[in-house]
């Protein structure tokens, strides 16, 4: 079914993709769980993707960051084409791309401006991994320069987070993807999280972020994605989607969340 709404502004359509995603198509086994999708990300975007569970929004991110096989279609980011038989072209795609999940994942037994300084190398394998100057900076914008020495098990869940956005900032990737960052993480520590992504959003990161936070999406996000069973079943910017629903799979979705 195409999307009830998809407005493309003359504005938007001149400027190059960031991310490129035509037909795009994945399957597990008989179970195809992204059923042709079409998505072009403007750099500087924010996109928030909401859904229900088993939709397809992990996989779609995972497939952006090159961690899953898709059976049809063709993803780029910034113009380089993911070509998994192409070990360089996946190096080359998982260097522009960042991504958080819902758990941490910092290394448990590196300090945390280690966290930042090896992760580069260690995950991207790339050559140049940021100093402790450039560390230092990273851990300054997510407010944690005080936590240089500490170990990740010393952090609540909130500063781990934000460590861990710090980390993918080290790689200077062109997309950030954050997939349910704060949905492990006591109430009282989503705020501080979020406060870090909108900073992010408004110094101009291209983010795509599945968020079950709909009055953050609300406010950060120029373009809501609603998922269904495996398509791209409602798109158009915020106040369209929360505020004038067209479809009753959208309307379900948001009253269940009351
Ligand atoms: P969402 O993030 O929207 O909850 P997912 O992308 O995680 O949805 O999952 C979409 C569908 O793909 C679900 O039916 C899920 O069971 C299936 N799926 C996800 N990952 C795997 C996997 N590694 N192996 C088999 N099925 C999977
Ligand atoms: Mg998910």
């Amino acid at each position: 079914m195409p999307s009830a709404a998809n407005p493309t502004t003359p504005t938007t359509a001149m400027k190059p993709s960031i991310v490129e995603i035509n037909g795009l198509r994945k399957s597990f086994g008989t179970n195809e769980v992204l059923k042709g999708i079409d998505l072009h990300v403007q750099p500087g975007e924010v996109i928030a993707i909401i859904g229900k569970s088993g939709s397809g929004k992990s996989t779609l991110l995972r497939c952006i960051n090159g961690l899953e096989v898709f059976q049809a279609g063709t993803l780029s980011v910034d113009s380089k084409p993911l070509l998994h038989d192409n070990a360089q072209a996946m190096r080359a795609l998982r260097q522009r791309v960042g991504m958080i999940f819902q758990g941490f994942n910092l290394f448990p037994h590196l300090t945390v401006g280690k966290n930042v300084m090896l992760a580069p190398k260690l995950v991207k394998q790339q050559a140049e991994a940021p100093g402790i100057a450039q560390a230092k900076k990273l851990l300054t914008r997510v407010g944690l320069a005080e936590k240089f020495d500490a170990w990740p098990d010393q952090l609540s869940g909130g500063q781990q987070q934000r460590v861990a956005i710090a980390r993918a900032l080290a790689m200077e990737p062109a997309v950030l993807l954050c997939d349910e960052i704060t949905s492990a993480l006591d109430p009282e520590l989503v705020g501080e999280v979020l406060r870090v992504v909108e900073s992010l959003a408004e110094e101009g990161m291209t983010l795509l972020m599945v968020t079950h936070e709909m009055s953050f999406a609300r406010k950060v996000s120029d373009r809501v994605i609603f998922m269904h069973q495996g398509r791209v079943h409602e798109m158009g910017p915020p106040n369209e989607l929360f505020g004038n629903p067209q479809t009753p799979e959208l309307k379900q979705f948001l009253s269940s969340l009351h």
